[in-house]
Order: structure tokens, then sequence, then C-alpha cells
């Protein structure tokens, strides 16, 4: 039989390359065997396109038991009332809600791209920033923290119909009530993309977006632990606000608006294998583990960040919340570009990221962003972020010296086989 050799051996090549190296891009994570084992499972051969037990396809009776379980962890995991664990990923989430909210045209409010924001609040180059008229709310440049006034003033100015609280690389938790109270005042749905520290949302560890906001989007795959995956949350149905008529002239409730948001809006056939990876993770992320896994997450992110600060760095608002840092690395005069080459080198993984009022392009950036979840899956502890920011800072002052760097990175090398994951 044939076997395709070509794309296992690049398959292997990627697993060695994730275990011998330091992971701290801030998105990423490890999942665990049985995540993988659902997604690697008969379910991906499955059409079912609808909603379990309304489905356009016939013998969905088992992908159907699988989808509900999925959505009754989800609403167990956030205290949620209503869940869609259909999107393919954050961004068709977030087309999802805009598709089934907004028309063509319509004004949005979301952060900044360049100061933490994510490309689908609004961004020029992506759809929600060519569909919708797109405004913006930063951080102040002193604190780094976000300028709540100034997100006050424009939602009071532009009066979006949606306004989007979350980011990529913000540090800091949100104060999600000031949101409300400003979307309540102007008649604007409340969106939070909570993609990033879902895991820390989910078990508590920072401010619960559910209670102020409308609805929720988030990823899967980075501190929840699942597999690629996005999904929509809401805690209280309502009557859609804007009037948004049926064809037969009927309204709908927001439930009804964001699960059509999904399909047929954005999306054809649901991915059953992938639902079935949300459901496990979504089982673990509820186990006594996993909260003793994203406590972790946390400490070593504030110890990591402390290791950062006693070493001369900058971090965007003096520290973090969460599970991630924004370093602006204009003090130590090197690019988000050249750090990142530098580091990839020695075997360690970040990505370059604007800092707020950056002076250089998205290409070279000023910053680098990184984050503790996929490290603390490997086992690491607040001792072992210290040495993590031994080495960064070993690559960084040394970054022309090929022969030091390189033995960095087997020092790296040999340091990673004591974390031993997928064994
Ligand atoms: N929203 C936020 C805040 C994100 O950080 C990301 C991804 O980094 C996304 C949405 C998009 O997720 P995906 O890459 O799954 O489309």
């Amino acid at each position: 039989m044939y076997r395709d050799q070509k794309v296992f051996d690049l398959i292997a090549q990627e697993k060695k390359r994730q275990m011998e190296g330091i992971e701290l891009i801030a998105s990423e994570n490890f999942t665990s065997p049985q995540v993988m084992e659902a997604m690697g499972s008969v379910l991906t051969n499955k059409y079912a396109e609808g909603l379990p037990g309304k489905r356009y396809y016939g013998g969905c009776e088992v992908v159907d038991e699988v989808e509900n379980l999925a959505i009754q962890r989800a609403c167990e995991l956030f205290g949620a009332t209503w869940a869609n664990v259909q999107p393919h990923s954050g961004a068709q989430a977030n087309s999802a809600v805009m598709l089934a909210l907004l028309n063509p045209g319509d004004k949005i409010l979301g952060f900044d791209l360049s100061h933490g924001g994510h490309l689908t609040h609004g961004s020029t180059v992506n759809f929600s920033g060519k569909l919708y008229q797109p405004f913006f709310y930063g951080v102040d440049k002193e604190t780094g923290l976000i300028d709540y006034d100034q997100m006050e003033e424009t939602a009071r100015k532009e009066k979006p119909k949606l306004i989007i609280c979350g980011a990529s690389a913000y540090s800091r938790d949100w104060d999600y009530s000031r949101f409300r109270s400003v979307a309540d005042e102007i008649g604007a749905i409340l969106l939070a993309d909570i993609s990033h520290p879902s895991g820390l949302i989910a078990r508590g560890l920072l401010n619960d977006p559910l209670e102020f906001c409308h609805i929720i989007t988030t990823t899967t795959h980075k501190t929840l632990r699942g597999p690629r995956g996005g999904m929509i949350l809401m805690r209280e149905d309502f009557e859609n606000p804007f009037g948004i008529k049926t064809p037969k002239g009927t309204t709908k409730k927001m439930t009804q608006l964001l699960d059509g948001g999904v399909f047929p809006g954005t999306q054809g056939g649901p991915l059953e294998h992938v639902i079935a990876a949300k459901a496990v993770a979504y089982g673990e992320a509820l186990t006594d583990e996993y909260f003793n896994y994203i406590v972790q997450v946390e400490k070593n992110a504030k110890a990591m960040a402390d290791a950062f600060v006693e070493k001369g760095y900058d971090i965007i608002s003096g520290g973090t919340d969460n599970h991630l840092m924004l370093i602006d690395l204009r003090s130590k005069g090197l690019t988000g570009k050249e750090a990142e080459n530098g580091l990839v080198n020695a075997d360690i993984t970040i990505n370059k990221n604007m800092v707020p009022f950056d002076d250089k392009s998205p290409f070279v950036t000023s910053g680098m962003r990184v984050g503790t979840a996929a490290v603390t899956t490997r086992g690491m502890k607040e001792d072992d972020m210290k040495k993590i920011v031994g080495f960064i800072d070993e690559v960084l002052t040394n970054v022309e010296d090929e022969e030091k760097v390189g033995k960095i990175k087997k020092d790296i090398n040999e340091w990673m086989s004591g974390f031993e994951l997928y064994v």
C-alpha cells in the first residue's frame, strides 16, 4: 500500500524541532495525545452541515452526540448557556459574528493592531476593515495600558454598532464593565475576543468577560490547549437589537443569528473530528490537573517578566497579568526581526511584534512577544523561566557570534531533553 514517506518524514522533523527547542510563541501550545487522537479519527470522514438534531445529511447520530458533548463542556467551562463550537478558527468565529450582526459599511470599534489588537478587529488588510468601517482605541503612551478614556470618546463620537475588546499582544487584564457601560450608552453590541487568555478566564484567574460582554469568541488552541479552532459563546440570549429581519419578516434571537453566521453564513460542513478534539480539550480543562497547569502558566509568566526586567529589558506596561508579555527591544539596540532570527538560530522560537507607537514596519518591528503556555506544558516552573531569560539574553547580546549561538543551541537541546512530551 502506498505510504507517503515524504510527508511523514517532515512530520517527524517537525516533532523533533518542537521537542528540542524552547517554544515561546504566545499563541502556541502542545495538545495532549488524546486531543490528537480525536483529531486523527474517522470523524474526519463525516459531512454534518447544520447543528446537532438539525442536519442536512444522514448518519449524523454519533457526531451529534460528540458535538453536543463539546457544547455542554464549553458551557460548563465558561459559565455560558449557549455555544457554537463549529468555527474552523478564531478568524472564522469573528467573521461569523460580524456577518450575523452587521451590514457592509457599518462602524466597528476595535483595539489597534499596532498596539496589540488582532487583524480581524478592523485591520484594513482584513475582511473586518474592508467590509466594515473600522475605528480604533489603543494604549496610553506612558503606561502601556488601554486608554479607556480614548475608547469611550471614540465610541461616543462614532457610535459603532459593534465594540470589540480583546487582543493578541496585551499582557494586562481588561475592565469589561467599562466597555459595557459605553456600549449600553450608544446601543452597541459588545464582543470580547478572548482567544489568548481563554484558559486563564475559564479557570477564574482573570476577570470574567461573560458577565459584561454580549458575545465571546475564542480560539481553542492557545492557553485552552485544544486543537486549532474557534468557538462562540453567550451567557444570556436576547432579541437582536438592530431589527434584523428574516426573509419571512420575523426577528431572531442573537444565538439563532450567530448560528446562521457560522453556517451557512461563513462555513460549510463542520470539522467533526476537530469538534471531538475540542470536546476532549474542554473535558481536560475542567480537571484539577489543568487548573494546576494554568495557575503555573500565570506564575511562570510573572517569573519570566521579572527576570527580563532584572536584565534591563523594557516590558510594555511593566509586567503581565496573563500568559504573555511584549518586550520593546529599542533600548537593547535590536529590532524584532534581528531578535527573532538570532533566537531561532539557538532553537528558541518567539515572534517579532510591533510595539505601541512603533516606528518600524510590521516586517521589522521594534519588539518581541513571548508567552509561557507551551513551556509550562513541558513541565517548566519559575526557576526554568529565569534560565530561559538567561539563554535569551546571552543570544541577544551575541547575535553576530555564530559559534557562541551554536553552543547555546547545543546547551538548550540538551536541557530540553529533560522535559519529555509525547513519549
Ligand atoms: N483573535 C485573536 C485575539 C487572536 O490572537 C487570533 C490569533 O492569533 C485570532 C483571533 C485568530 O485565530 P486563528 O489564527 O485561529 O484564525
